[in-house]
């Protein structure tokens, strides 16, 4: 654009200037009024619309706006002219199409399997039905009134309560212990929320709170409290963590060889505790995820936090 400093041309008539600088206090205007309404003078300049999916990540949602050429969607409505100078003529067109870049689609990608940390987060898949998939660690966590409401008697040398749908299989499986020579009790079966509290608080009286957190959970935390889940030892036999390591015993043998043909997966076991499971090696600790999932965890050769996660950030 030419300005009103420098040399004027010699043979300007007043008339002509006073049209050139009404030209320019014409264009300045426009370009003010551009940078008020937010738009751009230049196409470089524009904003490009985020694409924002339902369900998409604010960490992808932060990177797309944070790079203009990275997803810039047209809008629909016709941009000002690109051109500046007194020669400029409002184009028709929107934005040229041929300096849009393609949107990228965005893919879902699994979500890493989150640290061993200390939380209060209430579990997403809390419903009583969805007992098989509820992930539970030491951040992810029951409602405190989570309870069944079809405990049943385990029937077990032991006894305890389960959920009902666990019984058949449970008892199937103590059946199956004693005829291998290997015979089970229940040591500890479902606990409350408010048992769990008192639990978790003689483990800190006793043990100290790092060892505590380290074998047991913290109320709302715990496996126990969805009523699918047992603590066995063998038939007659003390406490198993009293134990060196009651799964060298033939009760522990068999119960880690062969719990998972009854639905049961050992959700502590010593590879991957506490690294990928927030727990110490538990080898009597055993959780019913019912005998199609549980084939299913075995055969991934992962633990099953690492299985619930991976499945449900699927
Ligand atoms: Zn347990």
């Amino acid at each position: 654009m030419e300005t009103s400093t420098g040399a004027v041309p010699r043979r300007w008539s007043p008339t002509r200037r006073r049209r050139e600088l009404a030209t320019a206090l014409v264009l300045l205007l426009v370009l003010a009024q551009g940078a008020s309404t937010g738009i751009a003078a230049a196409p470089k300049l524009a904003s490009p619309v985020p694409r924002s999916a339902p369900g998409s990540s604010p960490v992808s949602a932060a990177a797309a706006s944070a790079s203009p050429s990275a997803s810039p969607v047209p809008s629909g409505t016709p941009a000002p002219s690109a051109s500046v100078g007194p020669s400029a003529v409002p184009s028709p067109l929107p934005w040229p199409s041929a300096s849009v870049a393609p949107s990228p689609t965005p893919t879902p990608r699994p979500q890493p399997l989150p640290r061993c940390t200390y939380a209060d987060v209430i579990t997403r898949d809390r419903d009583p039905d969805d007992w098989a998939i509820t992930f539970l660690d030491t951040v992810y966590r029951l409602p405190t009134m989570y309870g069944p409401r079809d405990l049943v008697r385990t029937g077990v040398a032991g006894g305890g309560s389960v959920r009902r749908l666990v019984a058949g299989d449970l008892r199937a499986m103590a059946r199956a212990a004693t005829a291998a020579g290997a015979p089970i009790q229940i040591v500890s079966a479902y606990r409350s929320y408010a048992a769990q509290i008192s639990d978790f608080a003689y483990w800190v009286r006793v043990s100290g709170l790092a060892a505590a957190l380290l074998g047991s959970a913290r109320p709302g935390h715990s496996e126990h409290q969805l009523g699918t889940t047992i603590d066995v030892t063998s038939l007659g036999g003390g406490l198993p963590w009293h134990m060196w390591d009651w799964g060298t015993t033939p009760a522990g043998r068999w119960m880690r060889q062969n719990s998972w043909r009854y639905g049961f997966v050992m959700s502590y076991p010593a590879k991957g505790s506490p690294a990928k499971t927030c727990y110490r090696y538990e080898p009597w600790h055993f959780r019913y995820v019912g005998r199609e999932m549980a084939a299913a965890v075995r055969a991934s050769g992962l633990t099953l936090r690492e299985y619930l996660w991976r499945e449900r950030s699927r």
